[in-house]
């Protein structure tokens, strides 16, 4: 495994940091029956007691899907927690910067600011690839973490695995793995390779394909001392009681989601044939998510134009790299139809 110095790479203050203690930390399960340890409220209902801190069940279900121990899982209030603890954990503010190959997701530039740490942008290739080179070059002795996303949004083309293998190689310090839509990718992801880059963190969430996005449940799968840091920053109870409850029951299912996920795939399949047709589109860009990013003549007039129709697009056109650029997700087989409909009147 490639190991690097994460005592080092972690701020100080968080080292030396005493987390809070809970009530449920201090007694976890045995015998009582009396709780008069956390000052709830006694006379029951089903929301009365505080939930499990360290989501146990959750994390063991977690483990199970997805062949990864407890001890490597993460999870937080949506993705946006475990983005914003990585960056508390280890960039001081002020001093250390982090590298954002663009275009992608907007989370990692707010999160930046918000920490008053300095973010360095890398454009992706024409191709929204890698340019692994130029990334290590914005690197210097002050760069905590890549934030790479894979498939990434909101082009939705998986990166190289090459080049994604370099940057874990050449850099020593964190390389994040955004995976919310590789549930619809074509190739496996990164958990496979946790056991061989302790700078490895992996993001995924229950947002996308599971369909539990208002739950807000995102998972960062990392080494065991990389979930312990952010463990100990993290408010304590971040999932509520009913949102851990709800997702247990939702990841029994995982026949449900995987019918979900193949029909999505198939409307994305049938939605980039059929939009590459169009008088108004200029050109489709591959997916391996569940959205398609599809540059047409105009892309304000024609965002319009579907809002007239009561249809919803995210206009991408402002973003770099994206110029004329909407980006479509896939809806269920009535609503892609309706799009196309919608488009096939735009000209
Ligand atoms: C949608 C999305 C997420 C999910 O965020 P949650 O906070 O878990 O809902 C994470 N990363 C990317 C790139 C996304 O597009």
């Amino acid at each position: 495994m490639k190991t690097i110095d994460l005592a080092s790479l972690t701020r100080k203050n968080i080292l030396r940091l005493t987390p809070y203690s809970s009530a449920r930390d201090e007694f976890a399960g045995g015998a009582a029956h009396i709780f008069l340890d956390a000052n709830e409220n006694p006379f029951p209902t089903d929301f009365h007691r505080y939930p499990d801190p360290h989501q146990r069940k959750l994390k063991a279900a977690l483990a199970g899907l997805k062949g990864i121990p407890a001890e490597s899982i993460f999870l937080g209030n949506g993705s946006d927690e475990p983005i914003d603890l990585l960056y508390r954990a280890f960039c001081e503010p002020g001093v250390h910067n982090v590298v954002i190959p663009q275009p992608t997701y907007g989370m990692y530039s707010v999160s930046a600011a918000v920490n008053n740490v300095e973010e360095r942008n890398v454009p992706l290739s024409d191709s929204f690839q890698l340019q692994p080179e130029a990334v290590l070059a914005a690197c210097d002795a002050h760069t905590r973490i890549i934030f790479l996303c894979s498939p990434n949004n909101p082009t939705g083309n998986l990166l190289r695995p090459e080049d994604v293998h370099l940057l874990l190689q050449r850099f020593d310090g964190i390389v994040v793995v955004d995976e919310a839509y590789i549930d619809f990718a074509t190739q496996p992801g990164w958990l496979p390779q946790l056991k061989n880059f302790q700078n490895l963190v992996v993001l995924q969430t229950l947002s996308k394909a599971w369909g539990l996005a208002s739950l807000r449940i995102g998972m960062a799968f990392a080494h065991p001392t990389v979930v312990e840091i952010l463990t100990k920053i993290k408010p304590p109870y971040n999932l509520g009681g009913p949102v851990q409850i709800q997702a247990l029951e939702a990841l029994t299912n995982v026949a449900k989601m995987e019918r979900q996920v193949a029909t999505l795939r198939q409307e994305r399949n049938r939605l980039m044939t059929a939009l590459a047709a169009l008088p108004c589109v200029q050109k489709v860009y591959p997916s391996d998510a569940n959205f398609i990013l599809v540059q047409v003549t105009d892309a304000a007039l024609i965002y319009q134009f579907l809002l007239r129709r009561g249809i919803v697009v995210r206009d991408r056109s402002k973003v770099a790299g994206c110029t004329h650029c909407l980006r479509i997700t896939v809806g269920t087989p009535e609503e892609n139809s309706a799009l196309l409909d919608a488009l096939r009147l735009a000209g």
